[in-house]
């Protein structure tokens, strides 16, 4: 029931993101005019716009024009769908739950986002960021509505933690980004890596975090390869680093303590 539950506020929630990634970049406004057709500009009844189910029944058409919907749409909603059931498994329904739903769904919407224009907008990541460095804030609300707040020290220390491990990921990554410039002459690292280092580096903490680099650094490697002269993004990389160790942490703190036991 609770996972059922989980993947129906992804899907919604992977509706919306589908509005972030087609109009942010425009510079569009979110929440006006209300979805229509980007074909033929028709405004779209309500029982259109439900997540992955209207996709389907309308073969992926528009009702209006018949001209094919992008498979994007249901791809990114089902996607974060299985996100937030997924975090609902490791997580149960909660404050902490919900947060890093938001997170990982605005990571996905800035993988997106990069693969198409190679620049990600600061607005959702600086969301993204604000989000994880405050989880101990959002934990402390739930604990306290939940009444399961005992200890407020905890909190206050997670959230110190929090803005230590982000400002040291984002200031590697900065030095990194230099030293890159220096020797490759090349803008490889941007500012949003920068802010994505440091996302990553308040959800997942030490030495969590380094896994995830070192895991994104990895699966980014096969398409740099290939691609070779061509650009690629790296966000959608870090993202998915960010994701699989962030699931597994328990395999990977084991790793961590077998080397410093
Ligand atoms: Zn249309």
């Amino acid at each position: 029931m609770a996972s059922l539950f989980a993947l129906l506020i992804g899907l919604a929630i992977g509706s919306f993101l589908n509005v972030l990634i087609v109009r942010i970049p425009k510079g569009e406004n979110i929440a006006f005019p209300p979805s229509h057709c980007p074909q033929c500009n028709t405004p779209l009844k309500w029982w259109h716009n439900i997540p992955l189910l209207s996709w389907l029944l309308l073969r992926g058409q528009c009702a209006y024009c018949q001209k094919p919907i992008s498979k994007r749409y249901p791809i990114i909603e089902l996607l974060t769908g299985l996100i937030f059931w997924v975090l609902a498994i490791k997580l149960g329904l909660s404050a902490e739950w919900l947060i890093t739903g938001l997170i990982f769904a605005l990571l996905l919407a800035l993988s997106v986002i990069d693969f198409e224009y190679y620049a990600v907008p600061d607005s959702l990541n600086f969301t993204a960021l604000g989000l994880a460095l405050l989880m101990p804030l959002f934990n402390m609300g739930w604990a306290w509505a939940t009444d399961t707040l005992h200890d407020f020290s905890i909190y206050q220390e997670a959230l110190l933690t929090n803005f230590k491990d982000a400002g040291i990921m984002a200031l590697s990554f900065f030095l990194l980004a230099l030293l890159v410039k220096f020797v490759i002459k090349k803008d490889a690292l941007g500012e949003a890596d920068i802010i994505i280092a440091g996302t990553m580096g308040a959800l997942l903490g030490l030495p969590l975090v380094l896994f995830a680099i070192y895991v994104s650094a990895l699966l980014a490697l096969i398409p740099a390869l290939v691609a070779r002269n061509h650009m690629v993004p790296f966000v959608p990389f870090l993202a998915l680093g960010t994701w699989i160790v962030y699931i597994f942490s328990d395999t990977f703190l084991r790793w961590w303590d077998m080397l410093y036991a």
